[in-house]
């Protein structure tokens, strides 16, 4: 495979997407899922990874040596990804949970395993790598011995693979029930088969810590709670109250089952709607909260998509801040991999302008160490947020 300039910079800096319009050339007709190699003008080797006619990623890399990309080769990275969270990162309590393989972050592209206390979830999201998805189970079964491991795929995710994989359980056995996960002092319920993503959102668990730090005594929402993290850990922390907003259903029974399990179900309240209409008429009403937590879903899915992400933010942090009282903590967050943290801040600025209010930036949170950055790839830190106190 030859590329354009562009592209063969993109391979040089061993950037793991090559995208197709960045491909001149196809020696040969590479199935779907064949390794196949990318070489400069003049022959060099710049990198090897799996082909996907299907995609818009149509080579996703792995190595930039003349290695097999074969069974070996994945277990050991799997391995690899493994003992940085038992290991190093001292992530191993056997009730708690963590993310084992974090696609990019750990250079495995298209692969995303987290565990659950002894369950494993493997979510795919590259079709080459799911043709080497029984190495990469037998690498995890060898590691960490768990009771079961069961596939999950999002819908929008495999369509634009081509991925046609079933979901269910891969391996060993999976309870039908939530299954019960540590993190810290709380108790949460994972739903392995139908929550969000793989169930929950592990990414958050230190920043669930750092805001529960400024919850004591104040009266919190929880803007885009899923199943309530935020809002159990602010008020196991003191705060008087908090209000999960969710647009799910399932994720509000999730919430209010995760309270129960915490004994501060009297005060978590949760309610179904959309975020920027409960914010506009919360504002409206003249409520106003001590901290108000915001973490919407991925608003940028491409660098296209920035601009108007952008604007997204601005408009749902300027809301939030609407609702929040003088003194207040506005808690907010970013999940596109596209949006850089310097522009994220930029447009919740901008929303404190549009609201009047003055902010001071205290802290600045970022996903958690099991959903590693690889320096190949900056898309990989896809979380940033701030705490920041309105005057
Ligand atoms: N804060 C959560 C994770 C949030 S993920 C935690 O710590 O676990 C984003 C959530 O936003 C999802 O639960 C999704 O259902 C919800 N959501 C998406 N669009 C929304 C909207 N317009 N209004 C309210 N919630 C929304």
């Amino acid at each position: 495979m030859r590329l354009t300039e562009r592209g063969e910079r993109v391979a040089r800096s061993r950037h793991p997407w090559i995208f197709s319009g960045a491909i001149t050339e196809v020696l040969g007709e590479p199935e779907a899922g064949t390794a196949v190699d990318v070489r400069s003008r003049d022959g060099t080797l710049l990198g090897r990874g799996l082909f996907n006619p299907h995609s818009q990623i149509r080579v996703r890399l792995y190595t930039d040596r003349d290695e097999p990309l074969d069974a070996a080769f994945f277990a050991a990275r799997v391995e690899a990804a493994a003992r940085l969270r038992t290991e190093v990162l001292g992530l191993g309590d056997p009730k708690g949970a963590s993310r084992l393989v974090f696609s990019e972050g750990d250079h495995l592209s298209g692969l995303t395993v987290d565990r659950y206390g002894s369950h494993l979830v493997v979510l795919l999201t590259g079709l080459g790598i799911s043709k080497h998805l029984e190495p990469i189970l037998d690498a995890l079964e060898g590691s960490l011995a768990p009771e079961g491991i069961v596939l999950r795929t999002e819908k929008g995710m495999a369509e634009a693979e081509g991925l046609i994989i079933e979901d269910g359980v891969l391996r060993g056995r999976m309870p039908e029930e939530p299954v019960e996960i540590v993190e810290g002092d709380l108790r949460f319920a994972v739903d392995l088969r139908t929550g969000q993503k793989t169930g929950f959102y592990l990414d958050q668990r230190e920043n669930r810590r750092r805001a529960a730090a400024y919850a004591p005594g104040r009266e919190v929402a929880d803007v885009c709670s899923y199943s309530g993290g935020f809002s159990v850990a602010a008020t196991w922390a003191g705060a008087e109250r908090a209000v999960a907003v969710d647009v799910s259903q399932p994720a509000l029974e999730l919430a209010a089952s995760n309270a129960e399990r915490n004994d501060v179900a009297a005060a978590v309240e949760t309610v179904r709607a959309n975020a920027f209409d409960w914010l506009s008429e919360q504002a409206e009403r003249g409520r106003r909260y001590g901290m108000v937590v915001v973490d919407p879903p991925r608003f940028a899915r491409s660098r296209r998509g920035v601009p108007a992400a952008l604007k997204a933010y601005r408009r749902l942090n300027g809301l939030a801040l609407r609702c929040l009282g003088e003194g207040g903590a506005l808690v907010t967050f970013s999940c596109s991999g596209r949006v850089s943290e310097v522009d994220f801040q930029a447009a919740v600025a901008q929303a404190a302008e549009d609201a009047g209010r003055r902010l001071r930036f205290v802290e600045r949170l970022a996903q958690a160490a099991d959903h590693p950055v690889s320096s190949d790839c900056p898309e990989s830190a896809y979380l940033k947020g701030f705490v920041a106190i309105a005057d």
